[in-house]
């Protein structure tokens, strides 16, 4: 059986992309496999944060792992700043880990692109999310593609302290979507959708009301033509459109290549604005319930607790293992 560990930040509200790459299958997972799904505040706070935004995103990021069908029956779910076990351990994969090759890597280099002040966390983050995976024996992670960097680093660091310390560390594999792995922005199909982007039409959050989603969408850009034809080469805006068609709705996307053909963006997008409305709807009636019934806040504390003992043992060998007294 496997060991699955994943975290989403609570940095806004989860986007389409989130959901399709990540939460999506989280869920799936959680039936087959034994599963720890966190929310990382600590990996939050390495852009600035408002600290009343921060306290409410984590519990809305909850209520949302929740409402899309994790179940605390099944599955351990908790707030990262809850287990010090994670800010202990990362410190240490941060003296195994080498400056060049933090410097690689690509999501640092985004991030403080034409920032004025760029935090050392931002650049260490990769050895406390190698902390995060690594305690827990994880074998399987679930993540878009956008993380495959962070986990190639995860992997060279489980390794290196494995030959040096003796066997200690798992070795995970990523587990990334082939569809859906990377969805991309509805302004600029050249860039990921993020949460954190400054502009709100380039996500559907999965909050959006129907309204909200439907302007978006008609919105959203699409190639030079006419034609709804999947090529992410030729016509990255609408093969991406298409993507979040099909994991919406379960229709392949040479179904839906079939049934537009010859109708043109407009109608196309015009049901796609109702599938993903029909996908999100049934969570964003959840996630309100669950927000109202007040338990989210008991869970996590269940959650925090089983977490802490879950990597308990890990962190205990791998401090010994680097000589500090017990
Ligand atoms: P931020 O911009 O604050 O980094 P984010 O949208 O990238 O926010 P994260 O919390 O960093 O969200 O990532 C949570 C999970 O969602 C990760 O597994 C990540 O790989 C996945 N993910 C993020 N963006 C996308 C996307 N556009 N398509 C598919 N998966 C994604
Ligand atoms: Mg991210």
């Amino acid at each position: 059986k496997h060991r699955v560990f994943s975290g989403i930040q609570p940095s806004g509200t989860l986007t389409l992309g989130n959901y399709l790459g990540a939460m999506k299958n989280f869920v799936t997972l959680q039936d087959e496999a034994d599963c720890i799904f966190c929310i990382v505040d600590l990996h939050a706070i390495t852009v600035p944060q408002e600290p009343e935004k921060l306290r409410q995103n984590s519990i809305n990021l909850a209520a949302l792992y929740l409402a899309s069908g994790i179940d605390p029956a099944k599955s351990t779910l908790f707030i990262q700043s809850h287990v010090p076990a994670h800010a202990e351990l990362g410190w240490m994969l941060q003296c195994v880990a080498y400056y060049g090759e933090l410097g690689r890597m690509t999501q640092f280099k985004d991030k403080s692109a034409k920032k004025e002040v760029v935090t050392a966390g931002l650049f260490t983050y990769p050895a406390l999310m190698a902390a995060d995976i690594l305690l827990y024996q994880t074998s399987l992670v679930p993540v878009g593609e956008d993380q495959k960097q962070h986990l190639e680093l995860t992997r060279d660091i489980a390794e290196r302290f494995n030959s040096k310390f003796g066997d200690t560390f798992t070795i995970p594999e990523p587990f990334i979507p082939k569809v859906g792995g990377r969805i991309m922005s509805l302004e600029e199909p050249t860039k990921k959708m993020s949460k954190s982007d400054e502009s709100a039409g380039a996500y559907i959050s999965m909050l959006d009301e129907p309204s909200v989603i439907r302007k978006k969408i008609s919105r959203a850009v699409t190639d030079s033509g006419r034609e709804v034809r999947y090529d992410p080469a030729e016509k990255a805006a609408i093969s991406n459109l298409m993507t979040i068609y099909s994991l919406c709705s379960g229709k392949s996307i040479e179904e839906i290549q079939a049934e537009y053909d010859g109708q043109g963006y407009g109608p196309f997008k015009k049901d796609l604005a109702e599938v993903v409305v029909a996908a999100l709807e049934p969570i964003q009636n959840r996630y309100r319930d669950l927000l109202q019934s007040g338990e989210v806040v008991d869970i996590l504390r269940q959650g925090a607790k089983r977490a802490s003992e879950q990597c308990g043992d890990t962190l205990a060998d791998v401090k010994s293992k680097f000589g500090f007294l017990s």
